[in-house]
Parts: C-alpha cells; sequence; structure tokens
C-alpha cells in the first residue's frame, strides 16, 4: 500500500483496510515458511512529525499457516500487532559511518521522492509477531522420541513408550515424597 506524502492532512489520516497479501507486498510467498492466510486487515494513521516526516501506528491482524515445532503439524495462528514506525525522506538518510544503528532506529523507514510505502513496515511487524517457536497449542505433547507417532493423536492407540516415561516419573517423583 502507498500514499503520496503531500496527499497527508495536517491532522492526519486515518486507513482501515482488508487486503490480500500481495497488496502490502506479500504474494507468492510459498514454501516451507510461514505463510500468510487470507487477507490482512487493521487500521493505520498516520501523523505529520513536520512538513517531511511522519509517524505510521496502529494495528495488524492476519492469520499465518506455522508449523508446531513439537508435532510438526501444520495450524492456522491469528497475528495482532501493534505498529509504530517512523518515516522521512531518504535525502536524510544518515551515513552508516557517522551513524550506529540504535534500537529505536529499527523504527525509522525511508520513503523515496513523494510515495510513502507501507508495505515494509507492515511486512516487518507481522514478521516479528510470529512466534519464535509455534505450537499448536500450548500442551501440546510433541512426538514420542523413541517411535515418532503424534502423542495428541493417540487416544486408543497408546503408545507404550511414553506411558513408561511417565510411569519413571511419577516413581521419581513418589520416591522423592516419601523421601521427604
Ligand atoms: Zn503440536
Ligand atoms: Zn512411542
Amino acid at each position: 500500500m502507498r500514499i503520496k506524502a503531500k496527499d497527508i492532512p495536517e491532522n492526519g489520516i486515518s486507513l482501515s483496510f482488508q487486503d490480500s497479501p500481495s497488496q502490502w507486498g506479500m504474494g507468492g510467498v510459498g514454501g516451507d515458511g510461514p505463510t500468510i492466510q487470507g487477507d490482512i486487515s487493521g487500521t493505520l494513521k498516520i501523523t505529520k512529525h513536520n512538513e517531511r516526516e511522519f509517524f505510521l501506528w496502529g494495528e495488524v491482524s492476519a492469520e499465518t499457516r506455522l508449523e508446531c515445532s513439537r508435532c510438526l503439524k501444520k495450524y492456522v495462528q491469528s497475528l495482532r500487532c501493534e505498529v509504530h514506525a517512523d518515516y522521512i525522506p531518504e535525502v536524510t538518510m544518515p551515513s552508516e559511518h557517522e551513524h550506529e544503528l540504535s534500537r529505536t532506529d529499527l523504527n525509522l523507514y525511508f520513503y523515496k521522492g513523494e510515495t510513502v510505502s507501507l508495505d515494509e513496515v507492515v511486512q516487518n511487524h507481522l514478521c516479528l509477531a510470529i512466534p519464535m517457536r509455534p505450537l499448536c497449542r500450548e500442551d501440546c505433547r510433541g512426538l514420542c522420541p523413541q517411535c515418532g507417532r503424534d502423542l495428541q493423536d493417540l487416544n486408543e492407540d497408546i503408545c507404550f513408550h511414553t506411558t513408561e516415561s511417565v510411569d519413571m516419573r511419577w516413581s521419581k517423583l513418589r520416591d522423592f515424597i516419601t523421601k521427604k
């Protein structure tokens, strides 16, 4: 999504949207990595620091298809993130030598000419909202380390490896309690 710098009014502009990922430069993302499923929606507001510098803030949500880090099953997770970004014209970009990137600069974006693109900001914020270790559910039991069976799906077909190890854990705990 793009907006013309001169179209940003003095008191800012508010954008509510529900668009396909391709509208945000995220089309055609495939492979094994996380993919956005369905539309990206949210509300963003752009306000002016001054004539050339803007502040973008708001909230964006989307659904993403992830792979559980324990049981390796694909599942869909909702992402919702707050967006904060400063925009300055590219001409004033400080050179790397005289300026060391500090943490706050990570939310600093540049625009070329008159066109302010919101794509990169939204992409980055959504990426940061993706968990490092995705879990299909909080208490996902994962796969049996010995036979590789999905321990979530074992209802009747009980994998005895886990039953054993659970029993061992319990007996140790019992020992511990009785010794105390
Ligand atoms: Zn899982
Ligand atoms: Zn097993």
